[in-house]
Formats: C-alpha cells, structure tokens, sequence
C-alpha cells in the first residue's frame, strides 16, 4: 500500500516519499510523517537470514514506496559498502549482559553514517523522479557528527552543495578536526557563535523564508536539508532495529516474538523515534528508553507530561545530545495527539513563544513505552570506567549516558527482557574525555598520543576516519553571528 506524508502542522498535505526527501521540512514548518506506519511483511525468522542490505531493504521499501526496486536496491548498495569497516554494517557486541548496536562503523565512525550514507543517493534518485533540475543545496545545523557524515555523504555528489553551521565552541577537538578538513569544492564549513539550538534554530528560520525560497529558484537553486527532521534519515534508521533484532534471533539469544528493550542515547529524537517505528511495524519491542545527558528536557518530559526549555544549556561530554529543542519528538507528539495537526501545531507555537508546552493525561497515556532516565557527567565517565575494568570493552560518552540509564533502568525496575543499547560513535571519536575517564593520568598525553594509547589498552585498531585527519590540512576556516547565517550562504552561492 502507498505511503504518503502528512504535515505535522497542517491538515491536507499529502505528498509522495521522493518529495518529502527532496524538500526535507513541509512548507508550513511542519515535519513530514507517514499517513500510517506500515507493517513487516515478512517474518522474523526469514528476516534473520538475511544481510544487512537485504535487511534494509525489506524495511526501506515500506516507507519509500514510489522508488521502485531496482532505485531503492542501487541506493543501498551505494552506502552500504567497504565504507563501512566491516560486512555486518551494525555489529552487536555483548557486554556485562547488554547488547551493544555499534552503529559507528561508517565513514565518520558514529551513528549518524547509517542514514547519511543513503540519504545522498535518494535524495539524487529524488531529484531525477521529480524533473528537478535546480542544483540542491544542503543546509545542516549540527551538533559535530551530523555536519561531518553529511560532508562525507555529499562531497562531491554532482547536481549538490553542503553548507554545514556548528557551535563553534560546542563540538570535541576531533569532530571539529574532521569537519574542517572536509575536501570537495561544493562543501562549505562554519563555525557560529552560539550553540547548536542557535544554530537550528538558524537554519530552520532560513528554511522558512519564503523570498529567499523564489529568489534562490530564479538562480537556479532550491534548499534542502540533511537534518534528522528529514524523513529520508528517519526511515534508514529503522533498519538497524530490525537488523539488531533478527541478529539476536540468528544467534540463538531470544526466540522469534521474544520482546527486547532498546536503549538510545538521545538528544534530536530522531533515534528513538526509528525504535518507535520499528516497534509499531511489529518488532517485538518491550521498552524504548531514552537516556540523557545533562540537558535531561526529555527525562522531565516523560516524568511531568511538560516539555520545558527554558533552562540552562549545559556543555558536557557527550556534545551530539547538548540539545533543549528535540526536533523530532514533534512527531511523537503529533502521533499522540491523536495525528490531529492544529493541536500539534497549537504546541509547537507555544515551544517557539513560552519555549514549553504540556500534554494531555490521554496523551501522556500513549508514552507508556517510554522509559526516560538521565546521567550527569560523573556517572557517565564512572560507567565507561567500569565497562572497561569489568569487560575490556570501551564506550564512547554518548553510548555510556546509555548504559548507564540502562544500568538505573535495571535498579528501578527490575526487569530482564534482552536489551539492545544503541552504541552511536566510536570511543576515538572522543578520545580526551573516554581516557580521562579511564585513568586520570592520562591527561597529560596529547589528543593523537591518546588515540595510540586507547588501541592500545582497547585492542582495537584506529579507525581510519581518525588516521585520515591526524595530518590533514585545515581547509574551512569561516566563522559567523548567528544572524549573518543567510548572508554566509548566499556569498557561497554567489549571490
Ligand atoms: C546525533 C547523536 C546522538 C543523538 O541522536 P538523536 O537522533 O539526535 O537523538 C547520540 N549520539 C551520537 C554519537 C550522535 O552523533
């Protein structure tokens, strides 16, 4: 059956799957979402012979449902490739009786490749269907590892340019290293100061001018986004859920139908809200538990039923989920609110005015799935200590926030089901702050001596994303006010 996308701001919007991907937000500010979220078609077990590619798309054909085979086949085997570092794509290591995901083995070495790989190549298979013939313009605000996997999916892709917006002093040493070394004449790279709302915030006001939309397509241009508000990133995410699961099945470690929780560190939504999906598919999903970090907006929310961010925004070592605005739970929020978008809207006003908003009791009802917890900085660096001594087996910081809620999650409620932890970057990615953990004396050491040291005492070899950029050559240098960010953009076009 066709899925089509709604609006989650206004009834009437219906458009087909290669649109939403090619105008990434609907025009009235809204997210675009299926009319209704499709069921596997095909049983577990089948599923768990299956590659990662036959696995994505088996999931993929489901939501994108006017690519034809042939296009969506091409697609996947264009990402996933030998850009990945190993056949399975999405590995599940276990440790101390968890399941971790490694989502980290792309080009970037965090989560963010698995749906930035592919997404280049629908968004071209997009514009080819629609007769576009404007050159498509990516603008991406990101929080360090989004602007980098974009980079790397978009460099270079004929008829595309990337123009990517970070906090200028909110991003790791080595995301910002891999960011400003990207190649590529039709990539550009700025630092902003302001945080990483400022700079959503900045790329959506962008994305919502109207005049700058005619006056771009006058010269030949139109914008699209890389964000995880498109739903050409949602959808390949769901994918390793169901990939994760029928692994478990293939390994003999839960029997077809057993549920399993799955864990996600959280900032945007976007990788939550992909379990969510695949749970309504029919995956076997007991419960989704979003973990936080500091900026615990989302732990509140599930607790109150209000979404508050009026708060202070707080730097900590897990800098891809330093996030007050979760874009993404827009679209949770719409599906609760019965997919009735004038109330949707209605709180979404208020987040951009009040910067809160609060839910019904009913609504508050359907998040009985959720589990929301939260760890400080001190419990996340003591879990990536213990993993370490106990298993030899290294998190990043993003993926021990995770762990660690999971291991609160246990304390409070006891619960055994087989849990899956979705383990979103590589523990090089942020070398300073996992060693440091680790031992205190590691302080001393430079960042690429670190890195030597954490193959070392990890046994695993340095990726190559990060042996790239040991001696790379700066190659962005441009910094701008959060208010210069249009004016950025049109001297890179040329304007
Ligand atoms: C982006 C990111 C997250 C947060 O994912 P969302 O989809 O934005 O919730 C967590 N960890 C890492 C390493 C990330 O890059």
């Amino acid at each position: 059956m066709e899925v089509l996308y709604n609006s989650t701001r206004s009834k009437g919007v219906a458009v087909k799957a290669s649109e939403a991907i090619l105008k990434g937000l609907s025009e009235d500010g809204g997210l675009f979402v299926p009319d209704h979220i499709p069921q596997l078609d095909i049983g577990l077990k089948e599923l768990s012979g299956m590659t990662y590619r036959q696995v994505a798309y088996e999931v993929m054909k489901l939501y994108l449902t006017d690519y034809t085979r042939e296009e969506l086949e091409t697609c996947i085997e264009r990402a996933y490739d030998s850009k990945f570092d190993t056949e399975e794509i999405a590995p599940l290591r276990e440790a101390d009786g968890a399941y971790y995901l490694e989502l980290f083995h792309g080009a970037t070495i965090a989560f963010k490749d698995m749906a930035l790989s592919i997404l280049p190549h629908l968004m071209i298979t997009a514009a080819r269907k629609n007769h576009v013939k404007n050159e498509i313009v990516i603008l991406t605000a990101t929080s360090g590892d989004t602007g980098k996997a974009a980079l790397a999916g978009f460099a270079g892709v004929e008829g595309t340019r990337i123009v990517v917006f970070y906090p200028k002093n909110g991003v790791s040493p080595i995301q910002e290293k891999q960011m400003v070394t990207q190649k590529g004449d039709n990539t550009l790279v700025v630092g902003i100061h302001g945080n990483f709302d400022d700079a959503q915030t900045g790329v959506k006001k962008i994305f919502s001018d109207r005049e700058l939309e005619r006056e771009l397509r006058e010269k030949g241009f139109q914008l699209s986004s890389a964000n995880s508000i498109n739903i050409g990133r949602l959808v390949p995410q769901i994918c390793y859920y169901v990939y994760a699961y029928v692994q478990l099945l293939a390994k003999g470690r839960i029997s077809e139908g057993e549920q399993i929780n799955v864990v996600v560190p959280t900032g945007n939504f976007g990788n939550i809200l992909a379990a969510f999906y695949a749970k309504n598919m029919g995956l076997p999903i007991h419960k989704l538990i979003c973990a936080s970090n500091e900026n615990k907006v989302l732990y509140d929310f599930f607790r109150t039923g209000t979404y508050d961010r009026n708060r202070e925004f707080v730097l900590t070592s897990s800098p891809s989920m330093d996030i007050l605005i979760s874009s993404n739970l827009e679209r949770l929020i719409y599906r609760i609110a019965g997919e009735d978008a004038d109330r949707n809207r209605e709180r979404m006003e208020a987040l951009s005015s009040q910067g809160l908003y609060e839910i019904s009791p009913s609504m508050k009802e359907e998040l009985k799935d959720f589990y929301g917890n939260y760890a400080d900085e001190k419990e996340t660096a003591a879990e990536i200590k213990r993993l370490y001594q106990t298993c030899g087996y290294v998190l990043d910081t993003h993926t021990a926030v995770a762990s660690a809620v999971y291991r609160k999650y246990i304390a409070d409620t006891h619960d055994t089901v087989r849990t899956v932890i979705a383990s979103t970057a590589s523990p090089f990615k942020f070398t300073r702050r996992v060693m440091d953990a680790i031992d205190e004396r590691y302080s001393a050491m430079g960042d690429f001596e670190l890195v030597d040291e954490l193959s070392k005492i990890s046994g695993v070899k340095v990726p190559k994303a990060i042996e790239e950029i040991r001696t790379a050559p700066v190659l962005h240098n441009k910094q701008c006010d959060v208010d210069e960010m249009k004016d950025t953009l049109m001297e890179f076009l040329d304007l």
